[in-house]
């Protein structure tokens, strides 16, 4: 049985109801396993055909539903909540609710947060589901519990690039439910409050300090070495939600006020493996999902720098307000 609740009746309800006769089906890399499975009960009980989407896909900023135009009525979307975006397909979000049972890691985590009472409340997709059942527990245990809310997200919901819902919460530390050092580091960096993450698939709970101190210190060598660059790359991502044109251009441009080279580079997937080509480029701007910068440094030959980076490194930003990048998706980028 799968660890997600993939909701197969709520998916063949709408395919039924609108009558579809081609489905369009996208899943993050951890479900794509289930994608034939899914393919199969659907193909047997409605009278549409399946088209599954084979392409990695990191988040609602990548609906395939420019690639499947034309080709499909209706894409059922799994693992992630929709975006301010408007997307050309009639598309089905399906969460994917993990079913983990959390109650033994939050009694531990009592512990942890004793010197605490007003708590940050905050989570990814995946959990968003178990906020209520988190916030009765910490209330029971005389706790306050202060959950945020933004355009982009849901209530206590953040997105690797999108922080919104945590800003300015007046809470003294923030309890994160979900998997991955990303988004804890995000609101860490973002708030400047103590994070404590609790990650249900292990049963594991820590500080994020430390793994702060660490990455800031990896984003100042790279900035420091982008500093001697003088021929650049900015990269940008044909992804829907991804793709900030005008942030690229305004980036080029600044960096020729700057007697520097610029050149505009539009892929579909940031890796090292497209950027192989362009290696004579000392540096690169990413404007595409903020996470690769940060999460993938490691893989990049050159150094890979955010916007709010490159700030930093033509002195129009001080490193004591460094910021990671954020996508501001209801200000659409065109
Ligand atoms: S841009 Fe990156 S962090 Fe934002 S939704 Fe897409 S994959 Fe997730």
């Amino acid at each position: 049985m799968s660890m997600y609740d993939m909701d197969l009746e709520r998916v063949i309800r709408k395919i039924n109801s609108i009558d579809a006769k081609a489905v369009g089906l996208q899943f993050p890399e951890g479900l794509k396993i289930q994608a034939t499975k899914i393919a199969r009960k659907i193909e047997e009980e409605t009278d549409s055909i399946v088209i599954i989407s084979g392409d990695p896909c990191f988040g609602a900023c990548d609906v395939s539903d420019w690639k499947m135009k034309g080709s499909v009525d209706l894409i059922v979307h799994y693992g992630h909540t929709p975006l301010p975006l408007k997307y050309e397909v009639p598309t089905l979000f399906i969460e994917a609710f993990s079913k983990i049972d959390i109650k033994k890691d939050l009694e531990k985590s009592l512990d942890y947060l004793k010197d605490y009472s007003r708590i940050g409340l905050v989570t990814t997709t995946q959990h968003l589901h178990l906020l209520s059942e988190i916030k009765d527990f910490l209330e029971d245990n005389k706790k306050e519990v202060v959950l945020g809310s933004s355009q982009s997200t849901r209530k206590g919901q953040v997105l690797g690039c999108n922080f919104s819902s945590i800003k300015n919460l007046d809470v003294e530390i923030f309890l994160f439910i979900g998997s991955g050092n990303f988004h804890p580091l995000g609101i860490n960096l973002f708030t400047n409050t103590p994070v404590l993450a609790l990650d249900p698939y292990n049963s594991e709970i820590r500080r994020m300090d430390e793994y702060a101190d660490r990455i800031l210190r990896i984003r100042f060598a790279r900035i420091t070495k982008a500093k001697s660059a003088e021929k650049w790359g900015i990269l940008v991502s044909s992804k829907e939600g991804q793709y900030r044109m005008a942030l690229a251009k305004e980036t080029k441009k600044m960096l020729e006020e700057h007697n520097m080279e610029a050149y505009i580079i539009l892929v579909d997937n940031v890796n090292p493996d497209v950027l192989l080509p362009y290696l004579e480029l000392d540096a690169f701007v990413v404007s595409a999902c903020p996470r690769i910068a940060i999460d993938d440094s490691q893989m990049y030959k050159k150094p890979l720098i955010t916007p709010q980076e490159l700030e930093i490194v033509l002195n129009k930003r001080e490193w004591e307000n460094y910021q990671l990048d954020e996508i501001l998706f209801h200000e659409r980028y065109q």
